[in-house]
């Protein structure tokens, strides 16, 4: 089996000072490629009351004989984000590979929800993914290469209590990937995205008696995996924690239809448009237009008699 190589790559990681970020920064390292370092420090609430553990993580890279450079920029503003990226193209001339991890948490029930609460939480974590990737962006367009791995999270995909502010900016992120998966194709720009378990700082109240298996690192292949040229893959989302990577999709009920659709209709086959038996994957809006197209005209031959 041959090795996954990242040799000649450049790669930011945002986040990396710790956590998942950290073990994506060392395994990005140690298939080779050169790795900017981003993490702002702070507390896990974004207040910053802690020097940036980022510099400790370079120095891991460089005494196991990687390459690395440290970087302290807040990736919520574009300023921020352009910094970041222009670190890595003055002192390595590219950008190859962008891991959009940095977060924080500001959990509150919607009821107690405030601007305190919301506006950071969708800043670093919507804003920092939007912004570094449109400061990647001209770099791997004029490459024609790039590699984006965006994260996601459980609470954007089915809610958490007291995470409307999380689950609002980890959904739109999936809904970002989506779409700059689409706009990167012609450039050679993959994007993806993870929806991670591991025991960090974020979660060590959180997993119970499994806490020690989900060691950080046990995400990382699938971040260096979807980092490499070889994989050809984009626009999806994987779960990945504790050794198990599984594709998360999104999939559409045989439905119900009617050309004349009234509400009683709706009510009377409620069940049947929820059963998810015969459910199939929905990958584009235009497979899911092909879908209402098929019926629409198999009415169309009915109503003609063919
Ligand atoms: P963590 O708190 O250990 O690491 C997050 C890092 O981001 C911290 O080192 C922090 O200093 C840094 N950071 C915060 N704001 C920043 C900013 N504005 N600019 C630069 N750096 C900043 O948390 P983690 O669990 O490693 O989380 C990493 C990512 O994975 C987050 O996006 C999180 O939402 C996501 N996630 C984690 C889990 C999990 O199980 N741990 C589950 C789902 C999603």
């Amino acid at each position: 089996m041959s090795e996954i190589s990242l040799d000649g790559r450049v790669a930011i990681v945002t986040g990396a000072g710790r956590g998942l970020g950290r073990a994506h920064a060392l395994a990005l390292a140690s298939r080779g490629a050169t790795v900017v370092v981003n993490d702002r420090g702070g507390a896990l609430d974004g207040s910053s009351d802690e020097a940036s553990p980022a510099e400790q993580v370079v120095a891991e890279i460089r005494a196991a004989g990687g390459t690395a450079v440290a970087d302290t920029n807040d990736v919520s503003s574009l300023e921020g984000a352009t910094s970041i990226v222009e670190l890595a193209t003055s002192m390595y001339g590219r950008l190859d590979i962008l891991v959009n991890n940095a977060g924080i948490l500001r959990d509150k029930s919607f009821a107690k929800l405030t601007e305190e609460e919301w506006n950071p939480v969708l800043a670093v974590h919507l804003g920092g993914t939007v912004w570094m990737s449109k400061a990647a962006w001209p770099a791997m367009v004029e490459q024609g290469y790039g590699r984006i791995v965006n994260t996601t999270s459980a609470a954007g995909i089915f809610g958490n209590f007291g995470q409307a502010n999380y689950g609002a900016a980890k959904a739109a992120i999936w809904g970002v990937t989506k779409t700059l998966a689409i706009e990167g194709a012609r450039h050679g720009i993959h994007v993806n995205a993870i929806e991670p378990g591991a025991r960090t700082r974020m979660t060590e109240n959180l997993l119970g008696e499994y806490a020690d298996r989900l060691d950080p690192s046990l995400v990382s292949p699938v971040v260096a995996w979807l980092s490499a040229e070889a994989c050809e893959t984009t626009g999806e989302v994987y779960n990945v924690g504790g050794g198990r990577v599984a594709r998360v999709v999104i999939a559409q009920t045989p439905g119900y239809f009617s050309a004349a659709l009234t509400p009683e209709d709706v009510r009377e086959n409620w069940a049947t448009l929820n059963d998810p038996a015969g459910a199939q994957v929905m990958v584009s809006f235009q497979r899911e237009f092909e879908v209402l197209v098929g019926m629409l005209s198999a009415e169309a031959a009915i109503d003609a008699g063919t």
